[in-house]
């Protein structure tokens, strides 16, 4: 079975054909996919930030699943092997693959864009280099996470945090939580958490905040600068996205302090408060998903999985994907992360 958006919050169920897989290809049942931020843009708004649903189109990129057949010249791979996903595909050879810099590839193709079916179906054909093996004992629904903890992994790359230095995180979705566990791997010496509702900031404390802010209680930024002496953090990121917390993100951040945009914002033009910007010369860095972080994630949810395991919260088959995307959108009932299972 195949799940389709054929509509904002409207999901059709219909039958699957799949062909054999090709050559280099490994034909997967897809057991488990998270249900990601950007997916509900999709559902809600129809538009990921300015790039529109064409409908039918198949969301789902946050998958792990099971091998059933390998095609031509694929080695090193059985039936009934485990493995989490990953939904992008490179050309190799533009300009920027060529520099390994394979996220922004003039060419990519993301499983889960328009023309491009993602994971909410029971079988999918892909690339050998797309899987990366996770032992049986390992659930698959936490198998999930490695495609969102890649992404994290990648931020980190910008967030460049030193010993000593303190990080503040908006939004307590599963991107800012894994965000916080990053920061925590990374040794940063005070991680702030900031999330409106309360079963997440439970959540951003056990994957590592030492401190998380309720923004409908207090002023984040006035707090985090008042408890740093008027100084300000040294990496702030936003993985909200909402105007309100770009600019508290904004706020929050020191002289001369990084401040990432993970999050995805809903709208195309956002108002920034440029005069703090200027002023602090803070440094932007823009994420987009990750580069070649997938293995490293890998390892980590295998090493560390019951410390990621209280993150997915919810699991339903996909024939209540409705369901499943009306509770993570409302995040109602102590939604953390919910998993749709296809297979
Ligand atoms: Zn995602
Ligand atoms: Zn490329």
């Amino acid at each position: 079975m195949v799940a389709e958006l054929t509509a904002p919050r409207t999901f059709c169920l219909r039958e699957q054909q799949i062909d054999d897989p090709g050559p280099g290809e490994i034909q997967v049942r897809v057991h488990s996919v998270g249900i990601c931020g950007s997916d509900l843009h999709s559902y809600g708004e129809g538009a990921v930030g300015d790039t529109p649903c064409f409908y039918p189109m198949v969301l789902g990129h946050e998958p792990a699943g099971t091998v059933v057949k390998t095609g031509p010249g694929v080695t090193g791979w059985a039936p009934g092997d485990h493995a989490a996903l990953e939904p992008a595909i490179y050309c190799y050879h533009c300009e920027f693959c060529r520099s390994g810099r394979y996220n922004i590839c003039s060419n990519i193709r993301f499983l889960s864009q328009p023309n491009i079916p993602g994971f909410f179906r029971g079988l999918v054909n892909l690339p050998q280099e797309n899987l990366f093996a996770v032992p049986k004992n390992v659930s698959l629904d936490v198998a999930t996470l490695v495609e969102p903890l890649a992404v994290t992994l990648h931020s980190m790359k910008f967030a460049a945090i030193q010993p000593g230095d303190s990080a503040v995180v908006f939004g307590g979705g599963a991107i800012g939580l894994l965000t916080i566990a990053c920061l925590k791997l990374v040794g940063t010496r005070r991680i702030w958490a900031v999330e409106p509702v309360a079963h997440r900031r439970d959540l951003a404390r056990h994957m590592g905040a030492h401190a998380v802010i309720d923004p409908a209680q207090v002023d984040a930024a006035a707090e985090i600068t008042s408890e740093t002496a008027g100084r300000g953090a040294d990496c702030v990121i936003d993985c909200a996205a909402k105007e309100g917390t770009t600019n508290q993100a904004i706020r929050a951040a020191r002289n001369g302090g990084r401040l990432l945009l993970t999050g995805i914002h809903s709208d195309s033009f956002v108002p920034f408060e440029v005069s703090p910007m200027r002023r602090k010369e803070l440094i932007v860095y823009n994420v987009r998903r990750s580069n070649d972080e997938s293995p490293v994630a890998r390892d980590l949810v295998v090493e560390h999985e019951s410390w990621f395991a209280p993150l997915v919260t919810h699991t339903r088959p996909l024939a209540a994907i409705a369901e499943a995307f009306a509770i993570a959108d409302s995040y109602s009932d102590g939604v953390g992360r919910m998993i749709v299972r296809p297979a």
